[in-house]
This record gives structure tokens, sequence and C-alpha cells, in this order.
């Protein structure tokens, strides 16, 4: 049994192998150890090798589920080793007592399709990461729902991308300097990728889906490859992939998603703008709409698109509760079809998909009659329709709600197949025969309590209670004993025998003649996979449009005007998630406008710790992310001009909880910012340069508003409480200056939450410390020490005296001189020459002027 195990787990190497044996799965050395500390379950040992105890441990097969589930978690893969043959058929093949085993599936976060193991409302992405040409391209597949994604990403965007999918497996080529899964190089083939596609789909040519580049085709193969592998050739169900192009979506890079919280919060998925905001009724909808608050669209016409039909929803409050009642009924098609392709389905899978498409059908008679419907409604619509023949088929196929585990039978409905009929007939009359003779077998022996049972050891026999059985146990009785228990006796009877082997056998051809029933219908479905795949998609687009009117209807929401040019004029802005906590603890949210402008796009706002300047900054990110991602925004009003990308940054001390050399990070992600941000993008900046010395803080801060100004000219709102940055608004004029307003009244500091024009009068910082309640005797001291250091300030003209000589920014960058020699070095990336290549590039060094 070790030679075999060793085998299966050289085969395995990267996985914990659970090991069939019986009704557990066992794990056996660091593989034990490793599942014993994070299951939780015990550690044990069985045997030895090379004189050590094998340590073990295992986990019922029924339950094995649960288990994967939380080693999946734990980020572990598993590698699942079955028993591929009976004891009966290894002792034939003259195996002993050793039967055959093979790893039948690798069990992976990105490859799940099990309810049990999956979020309904989250997708579930694995990515794969080629490079070619020095370019990098990316190929991602949900198997749980059948879908693909392909396309170059932007150079300096990998992360931004895959921060956009939530990837929740990530592999890539050996030598590619990514983290993630690594594959073998040979599997990444833009050849082989473009050959797997095309029999994946059966097409002779993939332009119908794109103009694919090399780097796209790798990543695809990479991706197809790992599939193939984890399945172990069972290739899962995959729609026409869809080619993501650079430019296609506002790009926001993790540290800015994780700033904002927009899917979710280091506590998960509650506290985030899309948890508040979320108001779908199915899972395929909630999936939907995490997707498009992570990839805000770029295009115009296709935002608007998606807002013509929430607008739809908004008007017509009627219909739109009719659609989500209707909605909510619906099984999660998408899921069922998953499971069903990658072999993983079950009876009630496919009654999902009858139920499902049914409903769709339905749905779109009542929606075509719609009088001057939105475009988009019009071009949604006929995808809800065209499975007739396959709900026709199903519905007489299969029973009303069948069971999950196909193994016990009784889900083909009964009319479907004569011939299964009659084998059930003939059972039933078995049983029925049966019946009658217990009632024979009592009457004969005059014992009451005898019974005809059936278990799996003995299949069915007589049962009597031991005090009655001695009659029964004479030679000529007629009844042949069995076993005896503690209480009872049991016997069988050649009658019952014979009666018992129609039935068993009546049972098996049914049982047989039901799983060729459901592999047929199974296949059926999924010849029309991709249909279905498209089905499900626009019913989740429905819920989210009916849900973004819900929203915006119950908060009071207006629908964005996109324009072209880089404005942003929100009228009583408000956020959404700051909002909803003030409103529970009985506070009413302060609105507040933003018009940022060609000839002003800098905001420099000042105010009180607490006075609401990151609340502020941060809700007209959100206004941004919402409108282009189509959904109503928390404003009276708003018009903007497209965002090509997004950034938030936030100073220092505010993640202390990350853990990191924090000053470094916060240092780290301004940079690219400054590197990044273009003319179109918005920017917004908390308390940056806060995680350092004042001096040194302040001189970044300062440097960081200069060049945001006049080399990256992005819409930018920088919060800060340097006081000293607001004279920029003498140098720079395109930035002005803003206040979060607050008051002292009664020795009592009032924050009124309210954006105001101007500088903000002063710092309150002692107020603010009261408020907090720090001791009296503190804030005296503290007054005094002030009064001190505001007098020398004065006397000196304080932290930022001198900065009035300092030359223009301006002035500065356009004197940087241009060195040829630099320029040509840094157009050079090395990684992606070939020797050759770097040998040429050399001689054009060498021949710089
Ligand atoms: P700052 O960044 O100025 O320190 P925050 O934006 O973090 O302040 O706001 C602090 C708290 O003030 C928030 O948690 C919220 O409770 C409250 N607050 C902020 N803005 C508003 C507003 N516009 N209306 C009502 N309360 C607000």
């Amino acid at each position: 049994m070790m030679v075999q195990y060793l085998a299966l787990k050289a085969e395995a190497v990267d996985c914990l192998l659970f090991y069939r044996m019986g009704d557990f799965f066992e794990l056996f050395f660091d593989d034990a150890r490793a599942a014993a500390a994070c299951l939780d379950i015990a550690l044990t040992s069985r045997g030895e090798h090379d004189g050590e105890k094998i340590p073990m441990c295992g986990v019922p097969v029924h339950a094995a589920d649960a288990y994967l589930a939380r080693l999946i978690r734990g980020g572990f893969r598993v590698a699942i080793a079955e028993q591929i043959e009976s004891p009966a058929q290894a002792k034939a093949r003259g195996g002993k007592t050793l039967v055959a085993r093979a790893i039948v599936r690798v069990v992976t976060a990105g490859t799940l399709t099990e309810d049990t193991l999956l979020d309904s409302k989250s997708s579930n992405w694995l990515v794969a990461i080629a490079q070619a040409g020095g370019v990098y391209a990316i190929a991602a597949a949900d198997i749980s729902t059948g879908r693909m994604e392909m396309g170059d990403v932007a150079d300096g965007a990998l992360e931004a991308e895959l921060a956009r999918l939530g990837a929740v497996e990530i592999i890539v080529a050996e030598g590619v300097a990514v983290s993630g899964i690594t594959r073998p190089r040979a599997t990444f083939d833009s050849a082989k990728g473009e050959a797997a596609l095309k029999a994946l789909h059966g097409v002779a040519t993939l332009d119908g889906y794109g103009a694919f580049s090399r780097a796209e085709l790798a990543a695809a193969g990479g991706l197809l490859a790992y599939l193939d592998h984890a399945g172990k050739g069972a290739l899962p169900f995959l729609a026409a992939p869809i080619r993501r192009t650079v430019g296609e979506h506002l790009i926001i890079d993790a540290a800015t998603r994780e700033s904002l919280e927009l899917t979710s919060t280091p506590a998960g998925r509650s506290g985030s703008l899309l948890d508040c905001i979320d108001r779908t009724v199915t899972g395929a909808g909630a999936r939907m709409l995490g997707g498009d608050l992570s990839a805000p669209l770029m295009d115009r016409t296709a935002i608007d698109d998606r807002l013509n039909l929430v607008s739809h929803w908004t008007a017509e409050s009627a219909a739109r509760e009719r659609l989500r009642t209707d909605l909510r009924s619906l099984p999660d098609i998408a899921r069922a079809l998953g499971r069903l392709s990658a072999g993983r389905g079950s009876p009630r899978d496919l009654a999902h998909l009858r139920d499902g498409l049914s409903k769709a059908w339905d749905l779109r008679e009542r929606l075509s009659t719609i009088d001057q419907p939105p475009a988009l409604l019009v071009a949604l619509l006929p995808a809800l329709a065209g499975h007739g023949a396959l709900i026709d088929r199903l519905t007489r196929a299969i029973v009303e709600s069948p069971s999950i585990d196909a193994s016990q039978g009784g889900y083909i409905a009964p009319g479907y197949d004569a011939g299964l009929d009659d084998l059930r007939d003939a059972g039933g009359m078995g049983r029925r025969e049966i019946a009658a003779l217990e009632a024979r077998f009592k009457g004969a022996t005059g014992i009451t309590a005898l019974k005809i049972r059936h278990n799996g050891v003995l299949g069915y026999h007589i049962e009597v209670p031991a005090r009655s059985a001695d009659p029964l146990m004479v030679a000529d009785s007629g009844f042949t004993h069995r076993q005896t228990l503690a209480g009872v006796v049991r016997f069988n009877a050649p009658e019952l025998h014979e009666v018992a082997l129609k039935v068993t056998q009546a049972g098996a051809h049914a049982l047989a003649a039901e799983a060729a029933h459901f592999e047929e219908l199974t296949a059926l479905a999924l010849g029309s996979a991709a249909a279905i795949s498209a089905t499900a998609d626009v019913l989740a687009r429905l819920d989210v449009a009916a849900a973004n009117a819900e929203c915006a209807v119950e908060l009071n929401w207006c629908r964005p005007t996109l324009v072209d040019h880089a404005c942003f004029e929100i009228t009583g802005g408000r956020h959404p998630v700051v909002e909803a906590a003030v409103a529970k603890s009985g506070g009413r949210f302060v609105a507040n406008d933003c018009r940022l402008s060609a000839s002003d796009r800098l905001w420099l706002v000042t105010g009180p710790n607490m006075g609401g300047k990151s609340t502020f900054l941060r809700q007209n990110a959100l206004i941004a992310v919402l409108a282009q991602a189509g959904c109503f925004v928390p404003a009276a009003s708003a018009i903007l001009g497209l965002v090509d990308r997004l950034f938030s940054r936030v100073g220092a001390s505010d993640n202390l909880a990350r853990g990191r050399s924090t000053f470094m990070v916060e240092m780290v992600e301004t940079a690219a910012i400054l590197a990044q941000a273009t003319d179109r993008s918005f920017v917004i900046l908390d308390e940056v340069g806060r995680g350092t010395s004042t001096y040194d803080g302040l001189a970044i801060a300062w440097a960081v508003v200069e060049a945001v100004h006049e080399v990256n000219k992005s819409r930018c709102l920088f919060a800060t409480h340097y006081h000293e940055l607001t004279r920029l608004a003498e140098k720079l004029n395109s930035l002005s200056l803003h206040n979060v307003r607050a008051r002292e009244y009664k020795g009592e500091l009032v924050l009124l939450h309210e954006v105001a024009n101007g500088p903000a009068d002063r710092s309150y910082g002692i107020a603010v410390a009261r408020l907090a309640g720090m001791p009296p005797a503190v804030l005296s001291r503290a007054k005094s020490v002030l009064a001190k250091l505001e007098a020398g300030r004065a006397a000196t003209g304080g932290l930022a005296a001198g900065l009035d000589d300092l030359p223009l920014f301006a002035a500065l960058v356009e004197q940087t001189p241009t060195d040829p020699l630099r320029e040509t070095l840094a157009a050079i990336h090395p990684d992606t020459l070939s020797p050759r290549e770097a040998l040429e590039a050399l001689y054009r060094l060498k021949s710089v002027e």
C-alpha cells in the first residue's frame, strides 16, 4: 500500500493527497500534520515507514466537502485518489486485497464547482498570466459558471487587473516574475493555446471572438492545460472568451480598491460599497453587480445603456416589484450548468435548468409587451427564449423536485420511459409480494412479531424476536438461519429469496436506466451550454438593473450625466456607507458639493480631524465608480467627465493595522500615482506625508501637490492638516482651498461636516483632543505649549518660512535636461530581449551621441 501511496503522492507533489480507504479519505506523513492542524482534527499514526511511525489523519467521505472547503480556504490544494475498482475486481486481477487507486481530480480554489464550497454571491476566477514580447496578458475562467475572459494588460496595470477580478487562484509560467502557482513553461504556448481554444469551441478560426495577441493565446494555453490537469482530462464548459481590451475599464489598482472598500473590507463583504448598495435577489445578480463595481466602464454609450435600463425601472415601481418577485424564485442556472459540465452535476441541476429556463421564457413574454423599451432591454430579450425543446424534454423527463443524490434513483419522471416504468412496476409488484409473504409467514409460524426487513449485508431477510426463534431453527422448518443478534434472529426462506432477487434485479436495472437517461439529458443540456449561459447573463443583468433602481429609489439617488470633458460637478453628494452608519446612530448626513473643472482641478481640503475630510474625498471617488458602473449615484445631481484611472491614497498612520513599513508603502503608492495618473484621472490623496516627521511630511506633501497640479493635471482632492500648504493657492492657478467647517461653541467643538470655500481658520487639534476625553490637566498644558509655539512661529515666520522664495515647480520640470543615453537605456527591457537583441541594444547604446 505504501508503494502505491508514494507513487500517487509523487504525482501530486504540490497538493495534499486524499487517499480513499473505504469510507474515509486518509492523509499521511506531512500531509497529515498539515491537514490535522488546519482542520483541527486528531493526528494519529499507523504502521511504520523507514522505522518511524507514520503520522495519519482522516476525514469521512460523506463529510469531505466541508473539510475540503476549509483546506482550500486555508490555502491548500487537494488531490483526490479514489478506488477505481472493487475489492472483488482486485482479487480477480490477482491484486490480492489492494485495489487500484488513481487521482481523479485536483481540487483548488480556482477549479471549484460545488455549491457547498462556493460563495453564491462571488465570482470565482482562476487567472493565468503569460508574458510574450514584453507584454503581459491574462486568461481567466470562472468554471463555476463557464465564463472566460482574455486580454492584454496595459503597462503597469497587471496588479490592477488581478485586483479587478479578485482572482482566487493565479497560475504563471515558470520564469515569469509574478507571484502565483508556477506551471511548466511548455503549457504556456501560444500555438497550443490557439489549438486548444479552437478545439474547445469546435471552430476553425478564433477571429469571431477577437484578434488575440500571442501573449493572450499563451495565457489561454496555460489556463486550459491547468484545467485539464486539475480535472484529469475532463475539461469543463467554457463559454466563448470575452476579449477585454486595454482602456475598456476604469483602471483601479489594488490599494485604491482596498482604501475605497469597493467590494470588501478587512471584515469581508459587509461594510463595503457593494454590500451597501446590493439589492439583487439572485446569486448571479450579486456576482454581476460585484463585477460591475470592480470594472466600471469607459464607454459612454455602454454606460448610458445601463443607466437607461435603471431609469426605466425607477419610474415603473410596480413593474420593478413584479420583476424582482419573479427573479427571486429563479434557481442559479449558471452554477447548475457549471456543475453539470464539470461532471459533478446532479438531477437537481437538470431541474434547475428546466425551471430557470422556463421562467426566463415567461419573463420574456411579459417584458416584450413594454411600451418604448430601453435599447439594452431590446437587445437582451431574445436570449431569454429559445430553449423550448430542452425545457420540454426536461419537463417530461425529470420529476418535480429531484434529489441531489443520483445514486438512489427516482428522479426520472414516470411516463418518460416505458421500459423504466415496467422495471419499476416489477419492483413494486415484488415489494407487494414480499408484504404478502410476510403475512403468510406470520400465519404459518404463529409469530406475530415476525418481520421481513432489508439491509445492505443480508438483503431481504426474515427477522423474529430471539425468544420465538426456536421453532424456525429446526432443519425442516423451511427457514435457513442467517444471523443471531442480541434480541433477534434472522432467517432466509427459498420463496423470499426468489422474490427478493426479482426486486433487486429490477431495482438495479431501473437505476442503470435512470443513470443512462441522466447522462443523455446532461449531454443534451451541455449541447446548448453557450446559449444557456447567455440566458443566465441576461437574467443577472435584469436583476442588477432592477436592484439598482430599487436602491436609487430607496436612497434617493440621481442619474449621473457623463460628458467628454474632464469636469466633476456634484451637487449634494453623499457617502453611502458613512451615511448609513450616521443614520443608524440617529444622526443626519451633511451633503456636500464638489466642483472640479479644467480651471479648478485640484481642491486642497483642510480642517480639523474628524471634520469629514476623508469622507468627502471618498464619496466623490465612489460617485465616479458608481456612475461609470452604470448605477445611479448618491447626490442631488452629478455631471462628470469619464475617468480613465482612479487613485486613492491614505496617509500612513491610518493603515497601521496592516503592520508594514507604512511610510514606505505610502511613498511607493504615491510614486505609482505620479507615474500613472493622467489628465483624465481622478485622484484622492488623504493626509499624504503624515507618516514621517513634520518637515519631511510637509515637504513631500508640497512637492506631490505641485507635481499632480503641474505634471499629471488630474482632477484631485487633497486633504491635509498641513496648514502651510494653503500657500500653494497663490502659486498654482488651478488649485483652490476648501475646508470642513467647525465652530467652537461655549468651549465645545462643533463639527459641521460642511465643506466651505477657503482655508480652515485654525486646526482645532486641542478641541478635538477634548472631544476625545483627554484629561483637563493635559489639555491645559497643551494649550500653554501651543501658545509658546505660535509666538515662536510669529517671530520666525513658522514652519513654512522661506517657502515663498521657491522657484515654480513648472519651471523646474521644464528645466530637467534630457539625456539621450538615458532615454535609450530606459527604452530597453532586458527581460524581453533575446541574446542577439541584447547585443544589438549594446551597439545602439555605444552609438548614442
Ligand atoms: P477626517 O478625515 O476629517 O478626520 P472623517 O471623514 O474620517 O474625518 O469623518 C469622521 C466622522 O465624521 C465620520 O466617521 C462620520 O461619522 C462623521 N462625518 C463625516 N462626514 C460627515 C457628513 N458629511 N455628515 C455627517 N457626518 C459626517
